[in-house]
């Protein structure tokens, strides 16, 4: 017997060692890594990007950021209609050409999803919109409106049908059957550089992350010990709105498109620098919309796509693809609230945070 008592209190005495020194209390597991909080700036695509993640070294940290700039990077050098010689820019100079043209894999993914989402709001959302948005940014400088011959003459080079999409010898061609065709991603690129980035995380083993390009966001598991990550939203610029909320959002992307950064103001009018293709220029309602949806570059295209259809069939549309719309809109002198059924509910800010 007492032989027996001697060997389980050794035998206790070295199960408790063991689990001391691996740091757990369940016999067989792995010990849990202790996680730290990394953040990172960088401007990306013109834009200030904020990453934050939680990682268990400083190097596994720096990697992860480096890892999801140089995706961002080369990402931009596709998508965006600023450098001239992005794949973009070059397909646009097909235009009018006849000629089908070979996408790569990233540019292939993000027109066909502008695509089906141009069919599905009936052009609402719409990338050809680039000579209108020329037009816009020229007004802003001028500020003066462009005239109608010039606005005809952009529309004439526009309109989602024009984007011909086929899959040949295994290969996405697109062919823009219009002249003088200019495509603009700006409301879908960014979108996707957020999606494409957290991917690049959780390959890394990176899973508990929040990326931030401007007031668009993808987010990955909350951070460790909380229910999600404490998001700002509907922060609206003008002193009638509804107090801004905090959100607690996790494994989610997070998207607003509105007025409040880059408008043009024109003899004391307000154009956004969203464009309603079926007019041609700049909306005028003054909105903030935020939409929440499980893909980023989804959540980015449905906001500008929102912004365009207004509240009623903004938030059909949403639905549609499973998503969730605030939209505030603000088109005389009194604010319009419409909040999806499913949008999460948030917190006020406390007094200390509040405008
Ligand atoms: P932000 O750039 O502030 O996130 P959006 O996601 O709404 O805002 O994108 C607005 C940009 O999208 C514009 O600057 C322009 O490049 C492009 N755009 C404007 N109107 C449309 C439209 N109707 N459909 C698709 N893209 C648009
Ligand atoms: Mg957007």
């Amino acid at each position: 017997m007492k032989a027996i008592r001697l060997c389980s209190i050794t035998n206790l005495l070295l199960l408790a060692a063991l689990l001391l020194a691996s740091g757990c209390v369940t016999p067989g597991a792995q010990p849990k890594p202790i996680l730290q909080r990394y953040e990172f700036e960088q401007a990306q695509m013109g834009l200030p990007f904020r990453l934050i993640l939680y990682a268990e070294s400083h190097s596994k940290a720096t990697r992860a950021a480096e890892a999801v700039w140089s995706r961002i990077t080369d990402l931009n050098a596709i998508l965006s209609d600023y450098e001239p010689d992005s794949e973009l820019n070059r397909l646009s100079k097909t235009s009018g050409s006849g000629t089908w043209v070979p996408l790569g894999p990233d540019l292939a993914r993000v027109l066909t999803t502008a695509n089906s989402l141009s069919r599905d709001s009936d052009g609402a959302f719409d990338v050809t919109v680039g000579p209108e948005v020329t037009l816009w940014k020229r007004a802003r400088r001028q500020r003066e409106l462009p005239s109608p011959s010039a606005i005809d003459a952009a529309r004439r080079s526009s309109g989602w049908t024009l984007v011909e999409l086929r899959e040949h010898s295994g290969r996405k061609e697109a062919m823009l059957v219009g002249s003088g065709m200019r495509l603009d991603l700006g409301a879908i690129a960014k979108g996707y550089a957020l999606e494409e980035a957290a991917l690049v995380l959780r390959q890394l083993g990176i899973q508990s992350f929040l990326l931030a390009g401007s007031g668009d966001m993808v987010l990955g598991d909350p951070p460790p010990g909380l229910p999600g990550w404490r998001v700002e939203a509907g922060v609206f610029d003008t002193p009638e709105a509804p107090t801004r909320q905090f959100l607690s959002l996790a494994n989610t992307a997070l998207a607003t498109s509105g007025d409040s950064f880059q408008r043009a103001e024109i003899g004391g009018v307000r154009y956004s620098h969203i464009v309603d293709p079926r007019t041609g220029i700049g909306m005028t309602d003054h909105g903030l919309v935020t939409v929440i949806a499980t893909s980023a570059m989804l959540a980015d295209a449905l906001s500008t796509a929102v912004s365009v259809l207004g509240p009623k069939d903004g938030t059909t549309l949403a639905a549609r693809h499973g998503a969730e719309v605030w939209m505030l809109r603000k088109p005389g002198s009194a604010v319009e609230e419409t909040r999806s059924a499913g949008f999460p509910a948030g917190q006020s800010p406390s007094p200390s945070q509040s405008r």
